[in-house]
């Protein structure tokens, strides 16, 4: 069968928070626009609820193998479906600090200074958080940044247990604050779910895909809307971009490869937006090699692939001496240690509550064997008075971190780093345990990022296409446009120089209506 072939003005490969907020942005210039995306609309169910579905049978994680740096398999943790990995994020949208656009020193070495500052992002900021919903209050947490403008919802209101936790926590001299969360939930006063909301304030916030499309994915607030409103976009699902062809300058990317339906097809654009997440961003990069581009598009520096980060992160569970009844627990956070502590000079990281554990999922867990302290009671009882948490502390960019093929094979090669603030994190944590009524314990959960954490925990990637002025050190300019190419744009987390310790999606958000902007601009000259 002879390839289909057709002309867009822009084309966007993923439609994930990097993919899809660019073409909502963009789709009333009027402009033709082409989304494709491997994946397809995720299945709704009641299944989408069940965390031994979710969780323990992984039954929406991409069925792949990558190799780590010895040569073991592992299954990374990433979600192919229209709004990528946001219909299972737990939608806590950060801001960066602004100390973390400059330069910050940690034990373990450098966290660069970005090329951009703080003030160039603060008003995307502003419109990202009234684009996906999120529920917040300023003022509230210490290491917050300036900010041009309120939250456009208030925050979501702590049940009685949390609230308690929050004055357990001010007690011993801490700034807690509300979480700032991406939800269509409208609160009566008591924070419960109004007649109209929405969301339904359900125990199944975090990790989950929302059965009722109420947390504010990219599907629900991007791809969507731009579907319904304008005829100029065009969403092809199933749609796996196989590669980038350039032309024989090597200049722009002249065609894009796919196959859909298990059918080649090629299409081209004016302008190449690739957001199909850090790593399968650079996978795609280094797939398009041509003559021109001997070592993979764009990457004459040798730098895609590189710098790799994730945060360190670990997800513990603390068990209260009273029974905790909270349904939605994920509303608080704090960041007392986010810069440092009396006892350490360097940054530490961010504390965030998560959804509580469901009897299943510690039954699925490899619980430690120094529970025997505990009575002998079922899972679901150690459920009940579960409190959980989200530790993340921050990874620094280094070379040799990188993604890349081995032949066919796609081997995560990484090391670990910046260890220490993640131990100093979790002891800050257990030292708070006693006075906040729990066991001085923490159990570590693993499922909710994927079974094979540390390598495999994949939810928080970037770093690795990054931006900069000198293209012999990075991989994309200031607008995240390609060095190498005139019409070739990234807007997912690659461009990160550094990933600091709050939750990224925010920032790829404000990053992806930037970068539109830009766009907009050249389309209209
Ligand atoms: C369990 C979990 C919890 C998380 N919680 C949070 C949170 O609370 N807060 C937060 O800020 N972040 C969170 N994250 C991270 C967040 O989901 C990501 O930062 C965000 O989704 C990244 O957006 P993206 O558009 O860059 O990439 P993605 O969301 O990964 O989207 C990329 C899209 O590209 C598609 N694609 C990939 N390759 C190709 C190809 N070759 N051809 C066509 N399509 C392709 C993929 O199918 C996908 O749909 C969480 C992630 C996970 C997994
Ligand atoms: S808490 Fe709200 S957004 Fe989350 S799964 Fe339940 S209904 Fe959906």
């Amino acid at each position: 069968m002879a390839p289909t072939r057709d002309h867009y003005d822009v084309i966007v490969i993923g439609s994930g928070p990097g993919g899809a907020t660019l073409a909502h942005r963009l789709a009333g210039t009027g402009k033709s626009i082409l989304m494709l995306e491997r994946g397809d609309y995720l299945p709704r169910s009641r299944s989408n609820w069940d965390s031994k579905a979710v969780f323990v049978d992984a039954a929406y994680q991409a069925k792949e193998t990558w190799y780590d740096r010895d040569g073991s398999a592992f299954h990374p943790g990433l979600h192919y479906f229209v709004g990528g990995n946001s219909k299972v994020y737990g939608a806590a949208l950060f801001r960066l600090r602004e100390r973390d656009f400059g330069e910050l020193r940690h034990k373990d070495g450098i966290s660069p200074a970005w090329p951009l500052g703080y003030d160039a992002f603060e008003p995307y900021y502003t419109q990202a958080e009234a684009l996906y919903h999120v529920h917040g209050r300023r003022g509230e947490d210490p290491t917050e940044p300036w900010s041009s403008a309120p939250y456009v919802y208030p925050p979501v209101k702590h049940e009685p247990r949390i609230q308690n936790l929050s004055e357990g926590l001010q007690r011993e001299g801490l700034h807690p604050f509300h979480l700032p969360l991406g939800i269509k939930l409208d609160q009566n006063p008591d924070g419960s779910a109004t007649i109209y909301s929405p969301c339904i304030r359900c125990d199944a916030f975090d990790g989950f895909p929302c059965a009722i499309n109420a947390k504010a994915d990219a599907q629900v607030i991007c791809v969507d809307p731009t579907r319904a409103a304008h005829p100029n976009f065009r969403l092809l699902t199933n749609a796996y971009v196989t590669h980038l062809e350039s032309d024989a300058a090597g200049r722009s990317v002249s065609r894009v490869h796919v196959i859909r339906d298990n059918q080649i097809e090629q299409y081209s654009a004016d302008i190449v937006v690739v957001a199909c997440g850090a790593l399968s961003s650079a996978l795609l990069l280094l797939r398009s090699l041509s003559d021109a581009h001997p070592k993979g598009l764009a990457n004459g520096s040798d730098q895609v692939g590189r710098n790799y980060m994730r945060h360190n992160m670990s997800i513990l569970m603390a068990l209260l001496k009273e029974p905790n009844d909270t349904v939605f627990q994920k509303t608080l956070a704090f960041s007392d240690y986010y810069f440092g502590s009396d006892d350490w000079e360097y940054p530490l990281g961010l504390i965030q509550m998560c959804a509580k554990s469901h009897g299943e999922q510690v039954r699925g867990e490899t619980l430690p064997g120094y529970l025997s302290w505990l009575p002998e009671i079922p899972f679901e009882k150690m459920a009940e008075h579960s409190i959980d948490f989200w530790l993340q502390s921050e990874d620094l960019p280094r070379a040799e971190n990188r993604i890349r093929y081995d032949g066919d094979r796609v081997v995560l090669d990484i090391r670990e780093g910046n260890e220490e603030a993640a131990k100093r994190l979790r002891a800050k944590l257990r030292g708070l345990l006693t006075p906040l009524g729990a066991w001085p314990h923490l159990i570590e959960r693993r499922l909710y990022l994927g079974k094979d954490i540390p390598i495999g925990g994949t939810a928080h990637q970037a770093g690795t296409c990054r931006f900069g002025t000198d293209p012999a050190s990075s991989v994309l300019d200031l607008d995240c446009k390609a060095h190498e190419l005139d019409n070739l744009y990234v807007t997912d987390a690659s461009f990160f120089p550094s990933i600091g310790a709050v939750n990224p999606t925010l920032t790829i958000i404000a990053n992806a209506l930037r970068v539109a902007d830009h766009i907009k601009e050249r389309l209209a000259a």
